[in-house]
């Protein structure tokens, strides 16, 4: 059964509310869903409806294609001048003794330890300190690009930007247009948590508003370029704060088109300051891949990273809407394993991650940051595994 049979199967049933019946039957003929809906969703819908729903959405718009990239993080910093509850990476300045602030000179070394090595994308993020302004971050990302002038610079987030530009006085489109000059080529999704005031101000009061986030990744799209974003959820906010924070993305990704990618990230209690705040379960992890498969109709992708939920979560969700599970990572980042992430030492090589797709049934697919195909992995066996699994035994005469 194909997935549009899938749909109308569920269409069929008689049981349904009238509720799910109308999303379902938007679903199929391509309609967006309300803000309400978005919520009914999330109130009552069950794991295996949703699935139906947002695989075949994932397969209209990817087939089996599941992407992923090869990357290396640079972390200038885990100190920082912020203080969110949820953040399990940052320490503040004055526990400085637990953290590392890296000089101009030691990023430069650590994105020449890649040099050679079959990358495309350094991801650069950490936290917010006055000694790294406009002028250090332009000189950051013009070296690299001097250094490796095909290596994707994805850096920083509306949060560092936010800080730098008002330190600075400039606007924000001035300053990402000096960004831009400087050698920046795309912008990740992280910093915006949950937009809505009423649980920002609880998580991460002092960053950048919703409101400011959103404006900032306007300012980039409009001179041409391209960002992902992100939504921290399963600790504080209600179903409507989600469906909120998805409503101002899609709004404005109707705007301007400059989104690639959705990534919702799990919160995890682990060394922050909210472990009183229980986890939601993997079925929560999947229902909400879905929904934001469904209610995000003019993103094209939906990420999971791998490190973060486990391996075989990631697994699962390509069933669920999600078509990209990030990079292959050697342990270049801390942030997944100081939150208490299923992956302490996140390290998976290409050839795993392949062989992790292919094991249900998707096709990987090297990429980009901008989704260019790199290498199409479907007919690609590996050296090794072509070697005979036998020993040889003597030949006794
Ligand atoms: S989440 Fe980001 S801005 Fe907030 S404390 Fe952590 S590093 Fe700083």
């Amino acid at each position: 059964m194909n997935t549009t049979e899938q749909v109308e199967k569920i269409l069929a049933n008689t049981s349904l509310s009238a509720e799910l019946h109308t999303i379902a039957h938007k679903v199929l003929h391509k309609k967006r869903i309300t803000f309400d809906e978005g919520v009914y969703l999330y109130e009552n819908a069950e794991l295996a409806y949703l699935g139906v729903l947002a695989n075949h959405i994932r397969e209209e718009k990817h087939g089996d294609k599941t992407y992923f990239n090869r990357n290396f993080h640079l972390e200038p910093t885990n100190l920082c001048v912020y203080d969110c509850k949820f953040c399990s990476y940052s320490r503040l300045i004055k526990q400085k003794e637990e953290g590392w602030a890296l000089t101009l000179d030691e990023m430069l070394n650590v994105v020449k330890k890649y040099d050679g090595e079959p990358v495309t994308e350094v991801h650069i993020v950490g936290g917010v300190l006055p000694q790294y302004d406009v002028a250090f971050y332009s000189s950051l990302f013009s070296e690299i690009k001097k250094h490796r002038p095909e290596l994707h610079v994805k850096a920083l987030t509306p949060v560092e930007y936010h800080y730098i530009f008002k330190k600075d006085k400039i606007d924000y489109a001035t300053g990402m247009r000096l960004m831009k000059e400087a050698g920046l080529e795309s912008i990740p999704g992280g910093g915006a948590e949950i937009f809505h005031p009423e649980v920002r101000e609880k998580i991460a009061k002092d960053k950048c508003t919703g409101q400011q986030w959103l404006d900032i990744h306007e300012e980039w799209h409009k001179l041409g370029m391209r960002s992902n974003a992100t939504m921290l959820y399963g600790h504080i906010e209600e179903f409507w704060h989600r469906v909120d924070h998805m409503e101002k993305l899609r709004n404005l990704q109707d705007r301007t088109g400059g989104f690639q990618t959705f990534i919702p990230l799990k919160f995890r209690n682990q060394n922050n300051q909210m472990s009183n705040v229980p986890e939601v379960s993997v079925i929560e992890d999947l229902r909400n891949y879905a929904i934001s498969r469904i209610y995000l109709d003019n993103f094209d992708h939906i990420k999971a990273y791998w490190a973060m939920i486990s391996r075989e979560t990631a697994q699962l969700s390509l069933n669920f809407g999600v078509d990209d599970i990030d990079g292959t990572l050697d342990d270049t980042t801390k942030i997944y394993s100081m939150a208490g992430a299923e992956e302490q030492n996140p390290a998976m090589s290409t050839k795993e991650l392949v062989n992790l797709i292919k094991h249900v049934g998707r096709k990987p697919i090297e990429r980009d940051t901008l989704y260019n195909v790199v290498t199409d992995y479907e007919n690609v066996v590996f050296e090794e595994e072509k070697k005979p699994q036998y020993y040889k035994l003597p030949v006794v005469n």
